[in-house]
């Protein structure tokens, strides 16, 4: 089968690769009808996350089920599911407080030996370990392309918003109009927030932004800072979700956020940086931060996206043939795209 193979900095190909076969009774094949080119993927095209040649990457998938082992009962041969970018094993300390994106067990599609040596979904067919918590049946009038964000960036968006109790009459502030950061404006707004502000460097992200519902803020050419104060009667945002990840970005969330407000930091940090603790403890403020739960979420995620509450639709700029990966991975390296749907 052909799958989209990681060969070293700046070079994925389209290579023919062996067939995945049922190994457990936990999982699940599935043939992967359409799959997302993501913002972590770049990081490995980049480089900056080292996996193995040869590597297959990708872990946003839509498809049917072709095989299950006997101890699956969630999907069955036929189904057109979605999966979670990760997997959990449902059964150690942390899946037990649902924890999942905590899992001591938990591997990640398409991201080498180090998370969990699981071949990724941008290929012909693809083996889900654990597919009672892996994979959920795709409700019927979602088009793949809205459903393979519920896995992944609307469930880290949704994540990013929900853990901090954004609710009817909330102000959020977002930073960082990416895929997920876009995700975060919509779900603030269908859960009823009445101010989201969003604050990016690039007129087509807070063009889209405005389009949602939110009022866009240019990071230089407006004040994000003076936007915030004159939005919320000088007192700033209950919540701003940092979707950038970078120390500047943490900074401003630290300053446009109310006294015992929360700053939800999905955007990735790995190193260590300069926070000016004053800042958040003089205002009572709350840090959420981590990967996101998706697997704790996906339900109400594709309950939004049947509804209607939630459309990521406008989101995807691009749709190109798996065969065209080599392509599709230059287009977003350039920032040309926002979300690139595969199909074999
Ligand atoms: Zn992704
Ligand atoms: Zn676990």
């Amino acid at each position: 089968m052909r799958a989209v193979t990681f060969q070293g900095a700046g070079q994925v190909r389209v290579d023919d690769v062996g067939e995945p076969e049922l190994t457990t009774a936990d999982e699940a094949i599935v043939r992967v009808e359409a799959s997302g080119v993501c913002g972590s993927d770049l990081h490995i095209y980049h480089g900056r996350v080292a996996i193995e040649q040869g590597f297959t990457l990708g872990h946003e998938y839509v498809g049917t089920v072709t095989a299950v082992g006997e101890g699956v009962s969630r999907v069955a041969e036929g189904d057109r599911v979605l999966g979670t970018y990760c997997t959990a094993c449902g059964e150690c300390f942390f899946c037990e407080r649902r924890d999942f994106h905590k899992c001591d067990n938990g591997r990640v599609f398409g991201h080498g030996a180090t998370l969990g040596s699981l071949q990724g979904a941008q290929a012909e067919l693809l083996l889900v370990p654990n597919a009672d918590l892996t994979l959920r049946e795709v409700p019927d009038g979602i088009s793949d392309e809205v459903a393979l964000f519920a896995g992944d960036v609307m469930g880290t968006g949704y994540h990013a918003v929900i853990e901090t109790g954004v609710g009817p009459g909330s102000s959020v502030a977002v930073l960082g109009l990416g895929p997920v950061g876009l995700c975060a404006v919509q779900v603030a707004l269908a859960e009823g927030a009445t101010k989201v502000i969003a604050v990016d460097t690039v007129d087509a992200r807070l063009e889209l932004a405005r389009s949602l519902g939110a009022e866009p803020v240019h990071l230089t050419e407006e004040d994000p800072r003076a936007a915030v104060k004159a939005a919320t009667e000088k007192r700033g945002v209950d919540v701003t979700v940092d979707a950038v990840g970078h120390p500047d970005a943490l900074d401003l969330a630290c300053r446009l956020t109310r006294k015992a407000g929360t700053v939800s930091v999905t955007g990735v940090y790995a190193e260590r940086l300069e926070l000016h603790m004053g800042i958040v403890w003089i205002k009572a403020l709350t840090l959420k931060t981590g990967h996101a739960n998706v697997i704790k979420h996906v339900d109400p995620v594709l309950e939004r996206l049947a509804s209607g509450a939630l459309d990521p639709s406008s989101l995807v700029t691009h749709h190109m043939k798996l065969d065209d990966a080599a392509e599709a991975y230059e287009v977003y390296d350039r920032r040309e795209a926002l979300k690139i749907v595969l199909r074999p």
